[in-house]
């Protein structure tokens, strides 16, 4: 399979290149120069299937035989060694669990991918290659765990100070080796563009092997496409077709996954894009027009995007246009305080916890969902990776798991900056 940038349909690369440069020269995002449309056998055989026989199946349209089939097959497996469960909350809803990796969010499943995929790469010139990438909390730690320890491969991870919670900070500050943090002095969006400048940089690139494990990366997002099909195996069969998927949204890596699957063929209904006070995605639904507005910190700060980046490709998706858009995806936008609310709410009519992010899904499709229609939300990360919000509002103590617990006994250590990827150290 080849890839095309959004910028220029005419500018293509093959897998190697568009996974190791994650940006295109133009600055647009790669996509499949075509997306497949699954068998019917695929879906008839789906209910109970695993993730990684599904992952194979789905990814290999992408991947192989670029990468070779028995190979790629057993990386699959090995990227999606965790559970990923539904869970029904009440009548209307369900939920689909994200959290059960190694860092407790969606992100483990793009970033172990990835990491095998670069890897598997490893023919890099005798150079080093350096990753980097821009966190508004969770991609951090995703992708430091997933690539910690393998050889010739450097992981830069920058965040803005101050803005991520404590637990997250040290999911990703607190690893060293081939590992650096970097403390910026900014918001989120400094963090992305300082990053895209580095891949801009034409010098530097000729120097050194810079690369994204942003979703901005393909090779991060397109996995995620496998738990959208995994979510409809342990549903009904007969009830897919009422099913309204809900995906709390910040970069619209995860979402722009789904309407992947979705153009694969999955049979749901509709989608929604659920956010926080961020609604640059929002209002253009509503507008038509695009506005991308400087960043609002929020206690849903995995999303607190100004500037989606993956909304060039759900434009791509759709052609360009916001009425066949509209069809298929709604939106919502919630302050914090309807976020903590939600929490709480949740909580006590359901007894189910959720994460600040997962009750934007939640409440998205609380006011979203029509009559007949069955809810699906992403909970994207475990509330105790935001304890103190959790707690706050559900009104009760949420227990630390073990594998987030070894992460606090560690000490921080990060590079503190400007938004200048000139003050990268890179390999
Ligand atoms: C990253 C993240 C999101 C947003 O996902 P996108 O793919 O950027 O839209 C939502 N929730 C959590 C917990 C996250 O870490």
């Amino acid at each position: 399979m080849k890839f095309y940038s959004t910028n220029n349909r005419n500018h293509v690369a093959d897998l190697k290149t568009a996974v190791l440069k994650g940006l295109a020269p133009d600055k647009g995002l790669y996509m499949p120069e075509s997306i497949p449309v699954l068998p019917k056998e695929f879906w008839d055989e789906l209910p109970g299937k695993s993730m990684g026989q599904i992952g194979f199946e789905v990814l290999k349209h992408f991947f192989c035989p670029d990468i070779p089939e028995d190979r790629f097959k057993a990386m699959v497996e090995d990227a999606f060694n965790f559970p990923v469960p539904v869970v029904k909350v009440n009548d209307r809803i369900s939920v689909l669990e994200l959290f059960h990796g190694p860092t407790l969010a969606f992100k483990d499943v793009g970033a172990r991918f990835l990491a095998r995929v670069m890897a598997y790469f490893a023919d890099y010139g005798g150079k080093s290659i350096n990753v980097l990438a821009a966190t508004s909390g969770d991609t951090g730690s995703a992708v430091a765990n997933g690539f910690l320890g393998v050889p010739n491969v450097y992981v830069h991870v920058l965040y803005p100070h101050g803005l991520v919670s404590k637990l997250q900070e040290l999911q990703f500050t607190t690893l060293g080796q081939n590992v650096t943090a970097y403390e910026v002095n900014g918001v989120f969006d400094d963090c992305q563009r300082t990053v895209k400048e580095a891949f801009m940089d034409k010098e530097l690139n000729a120097e050194k092997i810079l690369t994204s494990a942003n979703s901005i990366n393909l090779a991060r997002f397109l996995p995620q496409s496998v738990y959208y099909f995994h979510a409809l195996a342990q549903i009904p069969k007969e009830k897919w077709s009422q099913v309204v998927i809900s995906v709390p949204s910040g970069n619209f890596g995860d979402i722009t996954a789904g309407l992947i699957a979705y153009k694969m063929g999955m049979p749901v209904k509709r989608f929604i894009a659920a956010i926080n006070a961020n609604k640059v995605f929002a209002d253009y639904l509503t507008t038509g027009s695009y506005k991308p507005q400087p960043s609002i910190a929020t206690i849903a700060n995995a999303m607190d995007v100004g500037d989606p980046s993956n909304f060039a490709r759900v434009l791509e998706l759709f052609e360009g246009s916001v009425e066949k858009m509209r069809k298929v995806i709604s939106s919502y936008s919630y302050t914090d305080e309807k976020i903590g609310a939600t929490i709480a709410e949740v909580y006590k009519n359901d007894g189910y916890t959720c994460d600040p992010h997962g009750a934007v899904g939640y409440a998205a499709l609380k006011d979203g969902l029509q009559d007949g229609e069955l809810g699906l939300f992403l909970e994207t990360a475990h509330p105790a990776k935001f304890i103190d919000t959790v707690e706050k509002f559900a009104g009760h103590k949420v227990e630390i798991p073990e594998r987030l617990q070894k992460f606090m006994n560690g000490t921080k250590q990060t590079v503190p900056t400007d938004a200048d990827y000139k003050k990268l150290q890179l390999k």
